[in-house]
């Protein structure tokens, strides 16, 4: 985006036309994080909670690794890229949207870190960030942006092509094949723990998961989504080049395929 429309973007609300089902294009993120979104969006993830539930589960998969060079592509706020600054790793924090790299930039600053971050979109990353990578790491469900088979398979070789010989891709994404098939019973404790907040779906067909946020002081946002089915996410993977995926439940190796909210992809190029 350049710096003309990003100007735009502060004056903006999220507007999905007259029928908002019908909104499915991977396009469609830029819009959808606008500057009042994104200023919720901590609220949302609240990372105190976040980072209790979560614990060392990212970075215990990365350290067992070897890894040190670390490339976050969905920054989002910086909770992860900030998480593993200060666990030691290298990371260079990349977003599509310049909203969210901001906010992230300022979470660190705070913090008393200065994030190296580039603005990326995922189909066109290695044309933005230079060098190769130990991980990559999509995280926060943020996969699920991408709307055609298309886009989802030439992000997935970006990332490939981001990593070294011996990379691994960490990728997290809802488990929609229990809200497709049993409905939505999430227990809000993993991603979106803030208090006082809700995130449901508001319309779920194979094609969509549009979700809505609602905040303490009534603002409400939406997300529209691809519900990704698990086995298909893990054979896309495979199909770019991936080797070996293992998939977590809710960070645990054995689960009940409804059980868990999120599942997390481990997938190493070796
Ligand atoms: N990882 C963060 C977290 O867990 O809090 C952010 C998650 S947020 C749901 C998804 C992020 O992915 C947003 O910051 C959005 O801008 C980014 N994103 C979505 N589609 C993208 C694309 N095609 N290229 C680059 N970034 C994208």
């Amino acid at each position: 985006m350049n710096p003309q429309n990003e100007s735009l973007l502060d004056y903006k609300t999220q507007d999905y036309g007259h029928d908002p089902t019908e909104v499915r294009h991977t396009d469609t993120y830029t819009d959808e994080y606008v500057r009042g979104f994104v200023e919720k969006w901590d609220e949302l993830i609240d990372w105190d909670q976040r980072w209790a539930a979560e614990g060392d589960f990212f970075i215990e998969q990365l350290q067992s690794r070897g890894v040190r060079r670390v490339l976050d592509v969905a920054t989002g706020t910086g909770f992860h890229s900030v998480r593993l600054i200060e666990a030691g790793f290298d990371v260079v924090s990349a977003d599509g949207s310049p909203y969210m790299l901001s906010k992230a930039f300022e979470n660190a600053r705070r913090r008393g870190h200065v994030l190296r971050t580039v603005q990326a979109d995922w189909r066109w990353l290695n044309r933005d960030v230079y060098g190769r990578f130990d991980a990559v790491i999509c995280l926060g469900n943020s996969f699920t942006h991408l709307f055609s088979e298309r886009d989802r398979r030439k992000a997935l070789a970006e990332f490939y092509a981001a990593l070294v010989h011996d990379g691994v891709l960490i990728l997290d994404q809802r488990n929609y094949d229990a809200i497709l098939d049993h409905g939505f019973s999430s227990k809000h404790k993993y991603y979106y723990c803030g208090e006082k907040v809700s995130a449901e779906p508001e319309h779920v067909d194979e094609g969509l998961a549009r979700f809505q946020y609602s905040f303490a002081d009534g603002s409400v946002y939406h997300l529209n989504m691809f519900p990704l089915r698990k086995r298909y996410t893990r054979n896309l993977m495979h199909e770019v080049g991936f080797q070996s995926i293992d998939t977590y439940g809710d960070f645990l190796e054995t689960y009940h395929e409804e059980d868990p909210d999120f599942f997390v992809h481990v997938a190493s190029k070796q």
